[in-house]
């Protein structure tokens, strides 16, 4: 049996038929990272390798008819079982459309999980006595539909890794960032400070951290009311409220 990384702080088993589609977080960037210091876990268990059938097919017709194939329940079945072998204590998520829809503010419950299991179906789904019975929490990446589980897997995993505590050596960025205080980021500038006649606002070179603080969260504030009106639902500070005001009475027409 595969023996985990028990140094790690959170432990993934993934159960796809394409584990080649991970290489996008295991070979790149600050998830590989992750991996290479032992802070994430990361491994794969394929349900073909569960098939008792000779051309080792995982998924076969609904009952009742209708369209598409479903992944059959004892592949995955074992599948689950042998995951669960591993990780003991594990909580098994399926990724699905019909799932709770996965927000930034989960990201800190499921990382005190410690370990994941992660179903990805395919084709139409997977058999309804697998979620029913096995399933302990169905989450879904948004309102919309993939043809697998792998990317909303993939991009449960990305956001959950960033805040781990090690990965990104750098606190402020995480707390500064979108959806942090339910406002959208502040615009952001690098060098040069004048490019194609454009120049960086004026007030982020003046040097005056109060003056940049207060125009940045102006500019978070007002983002936020254009762009995503409903992150704003919840009750404005005094100072939030005032420099909107400003901001609407200079700008909006
Ligand atoms: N027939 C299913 C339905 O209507 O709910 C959709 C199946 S979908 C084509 C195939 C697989 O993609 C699902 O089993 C699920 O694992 C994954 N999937 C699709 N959309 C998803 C989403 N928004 N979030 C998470 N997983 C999703």
């Amino acid at each position: 049996m595969k023996k985990i990384n028990d140094n790690a702080l959170i432990w993934f088993q993934i159960i796809t038929i394409f584990p080649e589609m991970f290489r996008a977080i295991t070979d790149y960037g600050i998830t590989k990272k992750a991996i290479c210091n032992n802070i994430i876990n990361i491994d794969f268990i394929n349900p073909r390798n569960f098939s008792k059938n000779k051309y080792k097919s995982i998924d076969d017709r609904p009952y009742g008819g209708g369209p598409g194939m479903l992944m059959c329940f004892e592949p995955l079945y074992l599948s689950i079982q042998y995951a669960k072998s591993i990780l003991k204590n594990a909580t098994i998520i399926y990724l699905s459309p019909q799932g709770t829809v996965f927000q930034q503010s989960n990201i800190s419950k499921l990382i005190d999980k410690k370990k994941i299991i992660f179903i990805c179906g395919r084709y139409e789904g997977i058999d309804q006595r697998i979620i029913d019975y096995y399933v302990n929490e169905e989450w879904s990446i948004g309102d919309y539909i993939l043809t697998g589980g792998e990317l909303a897997a993939m991009i449960m995993i990305d956001s959950i890794a960033r805040l781990i505590p090690g990965v990104i050596k750098k606190k402020a960025s995480i707390k500064e960032e979108t959806f942090s205080k339910n406002l959208l980021d502040y615009p952001n500038y690098t060098r040069p400070k004048r490019i194609n006649n454009i120049s960086v606002p004026e007030i982020l070179l003046s040097g005056n951290h109060k003056k940049i603080h207060f125009w940045r969260l102006q500019q978070s504030l007002y983002k936020t009311l254009i762009n995503r009106p409903d992150l704003l639902k919840r009750v404005l500070t005094k100072e939030e409220k005032t420099l909107l005001d400003e901001y609407k009475k200079k700008y909006d027409k």
